[in-house]
């Protein structure tokens, strides 16, 4: 709730909303924001009214927030900017006001409550503007003031962070249509105290946590208040970061805390329905990842990136067809194991791994040999060699052969769109640039690709793609036992990539490879693929010809500073690798690259 005036600022509040004061290196409501998002909630609603321009650039830096503007904000309380929220609300929602410093505690508190309707309340503040609140026998919300005087048993203090379910808004919004005449600058409190006692489905429980630490403000002194309490909220939640590993090595990747804290939840049975929305919805936020909207489907898997590998080869080909797979690198090489292990009819295209392709090369060989499908990788991570994909299933869909693509290490950072590249099949997985947990293997299918599958042969049980996508759509299950936690880990990093968009994360591990990049030029280190046919997102170093060298001391080293480094893949070049995705930053790679010349200069 973002639409006051904020008067009792005075001047900060004249030309910008309290909610854009800041403490600590950020504004109150940018800070909330991204505890709301690494809370796990998908979308952000703000009710705008006074100085709204300053909402719509926030909006414009977080594209998963929507705008409601209350064009009576002077002439209405807070809950007249709630009313017009309403219809942007999907479901259960927490309420909160744009001008609170609170501990992210409280929000997982409110989230884990089995009460649907919760108003969070905490002990004595004494901030001098203390809203009192009251409940009844059952300990649900009756009365709050701030006149001491007219509250009974005091229950706590207003905090101004409430769970409340669609429902319970509606009743609110009804409530204040009925009484706008009488009470035209209504604040929702009024009428969620109304509504708390109207019936058993509407009451709204008190949830009091003693020592909370947050802070509103509403003029100068709470000002100075909050910037007292901030280092107290600031310690309170470094209390529970995770140690932190950076993995340079290819993936899994490294998470941010918010996606580890997610996998904490209470028990379910994925036979739920409440779970099969959560699987549902990441389902439909991947393939709007991957194409567009109501083209793709993507069907989930537990496995790791090689059971969705192994999943398209052995069900996306019908005995009829026949298969050439491009071997440059150790993924291409799976590719073509997998399909002997089915006995799939098949030929293989070997090419470098670490020079381009010789695309004219392939594309006579598909047409000469009357290949009906075509597996590719697109991002080598035995290497780092980037492979020319959109071009190639171009050419494949002029010549009617189906495209079957091994995404794994290049979905989620190079930006793919399965319609205009003409990718029929495609397979990535939850750990590598999506920043899950290992553990989720995804195909991702073109419709129309997807349909003609009804009728192949189903050559094994669990990796089977079309029954696994039917069971789905008739159950909204998974056919066997899911991996639960991973999924809701899954969740929470699909909401950090569209905060982040893929544009932006690709422009960050591009920022870490550069970083990279310099700091081995150098140290006059030699890459094995040239720079313009690199990936940016893992780098093959030839080992120092130095015989001091010695990848498991270079790779301890780094371990004492907190990176992780892996050897190299290639049997005819030595070689070790540095992943640049995951959850990192270019200030920690810059680290790395130090930690990298210290090592070479005891060489000498
Ligand atoms: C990581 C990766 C895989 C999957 O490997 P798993 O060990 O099964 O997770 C497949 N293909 C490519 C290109 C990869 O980078």
């Amino acid at each position: 709730m973002a639409g006051g005036l904020g008067t009792r600022l005075k001047d900060k509040t004249v030309t910008m909303p309290k909610g854009f004061i800041g403490i600590g290196d950020l504004p109150m409501v940018e800070w909330s924001v991204q505890k709301l998002f690494a809370a796990g909630i998908e979308e952000v609603i703000i009710g705008t009214g006074h100085c709204d321009e300053w909402y719509q650039r926030l909006a414009e830096q977080y594209p998963c927030i929507t705008l409601f503007k209350n064009e009576h904000y002077a002439e209405t309380g807070s809950m007249g900017t709630l009313a017009c929220c309403v219809p942007g609300v999907k479901g259960d929602f927490l309420l909160l006001e744009s001008d609170l410093i609170y501990d992210a505690a409280g929000l997982s508190v409110l989230i884990n409550e089995p009460h649907p309707n919760v108003l969070l309340a905490s002990g004595p503040t004494q901030s001098g503007d203390e809203v009192y609140l009251e409940a009844d026998t059952a300990g649900n919300f009756k009365k709050h003031s701030k006149n001491r005087a007219l509250i009974g048993d005091l229950a706590g203090e207003l905090v101004g962070i409430t769970r409340l379910t669609r429902d319970t808004l509606d009743k609110m919004a009804a409530y204040m249509k009925a009484h706008l005449a009488d009470e035209p600058k209504m604040e929702y409190e009024t009428a969620m105290a109304a509504v708390s006692q109207s019936g058993d489905a509407n009451r709204i429980f008190i949830r009091k946590l003693e020592y909370y630490l947050w802070r509103e403000v509403d003029d100068e002194n709470h000002l100075a208040m909050a910037k007292l309490i901030y280092p107290r909220i600031k310690e309170a939640e470094s209390l529970r970061a995770i140690r932190r590993e950076v993995l340079l090595n290819p993936g899994p990747a490294t998470t941010s805390d918010s996606v580890k804290y997610a996998q904490v939840c209470p028990d379910i049975c994925p036979r739920e329905s409440e779970f099969g929305d959560v699987m549902e919805w990441i389902g439909r936020e991947l393939s709007l990842m991957a194409g567009k909207p109501g083209h793709v489907e993507t069907v989930l898997f537990g496995g790791s990136g090689t059971a969705a590998d192994e999943v398209m080869i052995s069900s996306c080909i019908p005995d009829s067809g026949k298969l050439l797979i491009v071997d440059n690198g150790a993924y291409g090489a799976r590719f073509a194991k997998i399909a002997g292990v089915y006995e799939l009819n098949f030929e293989v295209f070997k090419s470098s791994g670490f020079l381009p392709l010789d695309i004219e090369a392939l594309k006579a060989k598909l047409i000469n040999g009357k290949f009906t499908h075509f597996a590719m990788v697109y991002h080598e991570t035995t290497t780092g060699l980037l492979n020319p994909v959109p071009e190639l299933c171009h050419f494949c869909h002029e010549h009617n052969i189906t495209t079957i693509i091994d995404a794994v290490s290049a979905f989620a950072a190079i930006p793919i769109d399965m319609d205009t590249d003409h990718i029929d099949f495609m397979a990535s997985t939850s750990n590598k640039n999506i920043q899950g947990m290992a553990g989720v293997a995804f195909v991702f299918c073109r419709k129309e690709a997807l349909e003609k599958l009804k009728d192949y042969p189903m050559r094994n049980y669990y990796l089977n793609l079309w029954d696994q996508y039917q069971y789905f759509q008739k159950t909204r299950q998974t056919r066997f036992t899911p991996p639960v936690q991973t999924l809701y880990a899954l969740r929470q990093a699909i909401i950090e990539i569209k905060l982040e968009t893929i544009e932006k994360r690709y422009a960050r591990y591009s920022a870490c490879w550069e970083e990279l990049l310099a700091g081995v030029k150098k140290m006059g280190l030699k890459m094995l693929v040239p720079p313009e046919a690199q990936s940016k997102l893992i780098t093959a170093i030839i080992d120092p010809p130095s015989p001091a060298y010695n990848f498991e001391a270079l790779h301890d080293l780094a371990r004492t500073h907190g990176f992780t480094i892996y050897p190299g893949k290639l049997s005819d070049a030595n070689t070790f690798r540095i992943a640049d995705i995951g959850d990192i930053r270019p200030e920690e790679m810059a680290r790395f690259v130090k930690v990298l010349e210290n090592y070479m200069g005891s060489l000498k």
